[in-house]
Formats: structure tokens, C-alpha cells, sequence
């Protein structure tokens, strides 16, 4: 089945051009309701938006299909980083920019413009398949937030693909769990030069702390960083407050935990041992779960439905883990098993932002070759 490349490059160019970013995919959402309804599917929206904060909640489509088939799910997400507005996509070469000054977008609206190609197609060749469901997520871009705060019970599926990550020819089964955390160590102020003994120096007991925490890549399944530091007023006055904010990530639960109680614990340790003052210094921690994990097992239908679809196609698929959490760790969490599909985009979240129509295009027979293998 052989996709309609103009239909396709201006469905993607139409998408870019209508401004969504994170909080603000209303227009998009009206767009895409009219344009999915037209091609046969059922659209709801969610009511998440009391949650996330976005001027629209999350969409689903659904295409009825064979009953006697299990249910499979597309996840795309609608909202895009900064810079973001006004868009100008060029075409080149069989390749997608932007104008220069902002992103492009193809993250994620290529994964977009890809399955309405697939529904198109899948409408006007009459092409057999079970039932079809397609989540348009809001401010993935922002902590996944319209992920979290979809209710699962919308969906029947339980299994099934999230577009939304770069190399066409991998299919990502392993990304780690993640934890977000805030400590703020409180110290006591007093003049630098006049009462230096008054005070207690909230940045240098951070620093000791930090100088110890184990950060980076702290073994082959976990990473952890300190990302931002605020303290201190001036240099003549003895800092009282330094908040410090972090992150672990790990693909073993028991290893983000362990390195996120050592990180907390180093903190809690300096502080034990300095001199009290008034009960000070002292230390407010707090940790969020962010993410949890994704790793799907290699014998289960989601792969072996890929793999056959690849092969149907005489392409080669790697089995690959990434480094960062997506709207597939929120779904594999709640119990929907969900991979995640390379579309082509690279660069993404910068000006450079590009994709090729070739990519799109080989994404959108192999959605299609999914779906015939699902059945
Ligand atoms: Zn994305």
C-alpha cells in the first residue's frame, strides 16, 4: 500500500503550522477532532485539563474494527517545546526544516501526520484490521502530564505503540524509572564581615554534601544529576537558604531508590554534624516519582507484532533502551504495554530540527504492516 506523499507532506506541514505548544493544543485538538471524524474515527476528549492545566484534554479516537481482534493503541503526543510559534516549515531535498528560528515540530507532529495517512489509507483501500485506538496526549513536553492524568478506563486497548522517538529501524522496549527531588538546606545568616560566628553558611554545607553525592552515570542502569543550585543574597552576608533540585533515573527500581536514599542521606549526615544553633541548620527534602518504568519483554505480542511486520517488509529492527522517560512509561505503568516506534525526527527540541519525507513515509508501511500483523 503505497502512502499519497503530497497528501502526507501537507497533512505534516498543515500540523507544524498550527501552534501547540505545551498548555495551549486547543486548536490543534479542533483541528485534528474534525479531521479524524472525517476519516471514520470516534473522537472524545478527556476531561484532564482541570489536572494539567492545558486549554484542552487529551483525545481518543477510536476506529471500530473486527471484535474477534484484540484492541491495539497509537499514542502521539500534540504539544511541542519553544521555540514554537509561527512555524515555517521548508522542504528541500525530500527533508523538512524549520525557517531557522524555531523548532520544526515533527516532534511529535510527524508521528500525527503518519497515523492520519495510515487512517486515510486504511479508509480509502478498504484495509481489513481489529479495533484501533489513538491517544493525542497534551504537555508531554513538560513532565508527561496529560499521561498521568488520563484515565485508563477510556481506553480499551492494553497493549500497543507510542511514535515518538528518532531512529525508524529501532523499536524501543527499555527506559528507565525516574524520581525528581528538592532538598533545601536552611543555615543561619549573620554579617560576613562583622559576626561571621553568628552564622551558619547554608552553600558550604550543600557543597560538602554534593562534593560526596555519587552523580552522572553511576552505574550501567542509573544515571543522576544536580541540575540547579539557588543560595545567597551577597557576598557580605552568610547564605541562610540554598535549595538544591535533582534527578535519579535508573532501569532497575530497587537501584533508583537506593541511589536516591544515598543522595538524601549525605545531605542529612552534614547536617547532623554541624553545630546546632537555634535547631539550625536544617534540611527539607521532598521526592517525586516522576516516571515509571518501561521494559517489555521480547517474547511479548507488541514485539513479536513489529518484528513479523519489519520482516513482511525485508527490513531489519533493533530491540533498543533509551535514556529518558515517555508518555509510554505513564501508559506501561497503568497497565497498557507500550513501545516506542522511531519516526525519523532528529534534532529535535532545537532550530536544527529536521525530518525526511522517506522516513515519514516508511513509518507510515510499517504502521500499516503493525496493523495487519496484529490481526
Ligand atoms: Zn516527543
Amino acid at each position: 500500500m503505497n502512502s499519497n506523499l503530497q497528501r502526507l507532506s501537507d497533512t505534516f506541514t498543515t500540523l507544524v503550522r498550527i501552534d501547540s505548544p505545551s498548555k495551549e493544543e486547543a486548536q490543534l485538538a479542533h483541528w485534528l477532532k474534525s479531521r479524524l471524524a472525517a476519516l471514520g474515527a470516534e473522537v472524545y476528549e478527556d476531561d484532564s485539563q482541570a489536572v494539567t492545566g492545558s486549554n484542552t484534554g487529551n483525545l481518543i479516537a477510536r476506529l471500530p474494527g473486527d471484535s474477534a481482534v484484540t484492541p491495539l493503541l497509537f499514542c502521539v503526543h500534540m504539544d511541542t517545546v519553544e521555540p514554537g510559534r509561527g512555524i515555517q516549515p521548508q522542504f528541500n531535498d525530500g527533508i523538512f526544516t524549520s525557517s531557522g528560528d524555531t523548532i520544526l515540530g515533527a516532534d511529535d507532529k510527524a508521528a500525527i501526520a503518519i497515523l492520519l495517512e495510515v487512517l486515510a489509507l486504511i479508509q480509502e483501500n478498504g484495509i481489513p484490521h481489529g479495533p484501533l485506538e489513538f491517544l493525542f496526549t497534551v504537555c508531554e513536553e513538560i513532565g508527561l502530564l496529560g499521561a498521568k492524568a488520563l484515565d485508563i478506563s477510556l481506553l480499551q486497548a492494553r497493549s500497543g505503540y507510542a511514535l515518538d522517538a528518532t531512529d525508524v529501524y529501532k523499536l524501543i522496549t527499555q527506559a528507565p524509572c525516574a524520581t525528581r527531588f528538592k532538598a533545601s538546606v536552611i543555615g543561619k545568616a549573620a554579617h560576613a564581615g562583622a559576626n561571621p560566628e553568628a552564622g551558619i553558611n547554608a552553600i558550604q554545607l550543600a557543597a560538602k554534601a554534593i562534593s560526596a553525592m555519587p552523580l552522572g552515570r553511576v552505574d550501567a542502569d542509573t544515571t543522576a544529576n544536580i541540575g540547579l543550585i539557588q543560595g545567597g543574597k551577597a557576598t557580605n552576608i552568610i547564605p541562610d537558604l540554598v535549595e538544591i533540585h535533582g534527578e535519579v533515573r535508573s532501569h532497575d527500581p530497587e537501584r533508583l531508590r537506593k541511589t536516591q536514599d544515598e543522595i538524601l542521606s549525605l545531605l542529612h549526615r552534614v547536617i547532623e554534624d554541624c553545630p546546632k544553633q537555634d535547631g539550625l541548620p536544617r534540611l527539607e527534602t521532598s521526592v517525586q516519582n516522576d516516571y515509571p518504568v518501561l521494559h517489555i519483554d521480547k517474547e511479548h505480542a507488541v514485539v513479536a507484532a513489529v518484528m513479523a511486520a519489519a520482516a513482511s517488509l525485508s527490513r531489519e529492527l533493533v530491540l533498543g533502551r533509551t535514556g529518558g522517560g515517555s508518555d509510554a512509561n505513564i501508559l506501561c505503568g497503568k497497565g497498557i504495554t507500550c513501545a516506542v516506534m522511531g519516526i525519523g525526527m532528529e534534532r529535535v527540541h532545537t532550530v536544527n530540527e529536521f525530518i525526511r519525507l522517506k522516513d515519514m513515509e516508511n513509518c507510515c508501511e510499517l504502521v500499516l504492516a503493525i496493523i495487519r500483523e496484529w490481526r
